[in-house]
């Protein structure tokens, strides 16, 4: 009987996410493209309006390659009206109908988060991506997943599709619970409860951002706490630089994890999931590349580039209910390969640079400043210490006092000297920043936790 259950579990564990080659991947997106332009046509407000204002029709699209016929969606359509995204299926079967879940994205231009809704037919497809997720990052069903990321005042998915990944893949997971975000919400842990819970478990595997899990190993290094079972860390939510990489793979041995991996995902709310590196440096893996499809596209004429050439990344929903988006530029360059993966062998596309924002460029003391430049100067320099960079108004309440980029760095885990911050700023952007230094634990306390976003923008619009 043993071996029997054994041999069943190994079977249910067959990825499902392996095509056997890029035409049957093409011949299963095509079958999805179809059924999702009839509903679309039909059933999608923004969409049906926007083919019609382009002059076309269902007919228009008959095949794939038809797709780039419509234009690119921005990320400010779908804020301007998000209701208009979502498919208006109440006439159709109960799991297209169904709201499941409702989560939103962070980091909008007004700071209104955007809803992202989920029928319960893409809830059980979010599964799926979760699951292949899991495969492709070498889970196996003796791993225990240690859950860091924080409950939110917003629901984002990280938090929750933690829980649904270990679900998707029957594997247990322990809820750490970091902090409290509400006065309403009195179970969150400390970061020692963090730390004892992960060695009372096992847990073989850390999920979280990269600042909060750093700061775990930190903690468990100087408990001498037993994290020896880790064997698998997933970061996502912040890039990871080559450096900041390092400095988690060093406290990852300080703290007993000798031969850990860190895999790093490129998540978004508008993939329920993320794409992840099988193997670190394989570049991030589609999870599911029937029914979702990337496209890198040239910035100004929005065709797609040749593979291997970088881009903005643009997603199309193939497979959903609720939410659609389709030629959505996810507000990211990166450069696309559809090989597949000299690693593990899958076939789907891989992005093969850590995608980076490209709507983000700020205007401050009258220089443009792109703040991806300064965050991979000061991970360079600092590695995971926590800091962030704000701009903000010299004087409040005096519009035309100027700006001030201000530069807050936790004290105590590095010894960078003020006028190395200084001088690390300055030649990456020109400014001269004024150097905070503040409490351990300040910065990842504030706002969205979950998501510590290193450099933010608090001027008055
Ligand atoms: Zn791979």
């Amino acid at each position: 009987m043993a071996l029997n259950a054994t041999f069943v579990a190994s079977q249910a564990l067959e990825p499902d996410y392996i095509f056997k080659d890029l035409s049957s991947l093409q011949a299963a997106r095509e079958r999805a493209f179809h059924s999702t332009m009839d509903l679309v046509c039909d059933r999608h407000d923004f969409y049906r309006e926007r083919i019609g204002q382009a002059g076309l029709h269902r007919s228009s699209f008959s095949c794939l390659s038809d797709l780039s016929r419509l234009p690119l969606t921005l990320k400010s359509d779908y804020m301007a009206s998000p209701a208009r995204f979502v498919l208006a299926t109440e006439d159709l079967d109960i799991e297209s109908r169904m709201v499941w879940d409702t989560m939103y994205t962070t980091g909008s231009s007004s700071g209104q988060p955007t809803p992202f809704v989920s029928t319960s037919f893409d809830f059980f497809n979010i599964l799926t991506l979760q699951r292949n997720m899991l495969q492709l990052r070498g889970v196996t069903e003796r791993d225990v997943i240690a859950n860091l990321f924080p409950l939110t005042q917003v629901p984002h998915g990280a938090w929750i599709r933690v829980l649904h990944a270990a679900a998707s893949l029957n594997v247990p997971v322990i809820a750490t619970m970091p902090g409290n975000p509400s006065a309403e919400f009195t179970l969150g842990n400390g970061l020692d409860r963090v730390v004892e819970l992960v060695a009372l478990h096992r847990a073989t595997i850390l999920w979280g951002v990269p600042s909060y899990v750093y700061r775990v190993l930190q903690r468990a290094a100087e408990l001498g706490a037993d994290f020896s079972a880790v064997r698998l860390v997933f970061v996502t939510g912040e890039a990871l630089g080559e450096i900041a990489r390092q400095d988690m793979q060093q406290a990852l041995i300080r703290a007993g994890a000798l031969q850990a991996h860190i895999s790093v995902s490129y998540g978004a709310t508008e993939l329920q999931g993320g794409l992840v590196e099988c193997v670190p440096g394989s570049g991030y893996h589609n999870p599911l590349p029937a029914q979702m499809l990337f496209e890198v596209v040239d910035p100004i004429t929005h065709q797609p580039v040749p593979d291997g050439q970088p881009g903005w990344v643009v997603l199309s929903h193939l497979h959903r209910r609720g939410t659609v988006l389709l030629r959505y530029a996810l507000g990211d360059m990166s450069a696309l390969t559809r090989e597949p993966c000299p690693h593990c062998g899958a076939v789907t596309d891989r992005l093969i640079q850590m995608p980076q924002r490209v709507d983000a460029l700020l205007k401050i003391k009258g220089m443009l400043v792109n703040p991806s430049v300064v965050t991979q100067a000061l991970d360079a320099l600092l590695g995971a210490t926590p800091y962030k960079v704000s701009v903000v108004p010299a004087e409040p309440t005096q519009g035309l006092a100027g700006d001030v980029l201000r530069l807050q760095v936790e004290a105590g885990v590095v010894g960078v000297p003020s006028a190395a911050l200084l001088q690390c700023v300055k030649q990456a952007c020109g400014i001269t920043p004024e150097v905070v230094w503040v409490p351990s634990q300040t910065l990842m306390t504030q706002g969205a936790a979950w998501k510590a976003r290193k450099f933010v923008d608090l001027r008055p619009h």
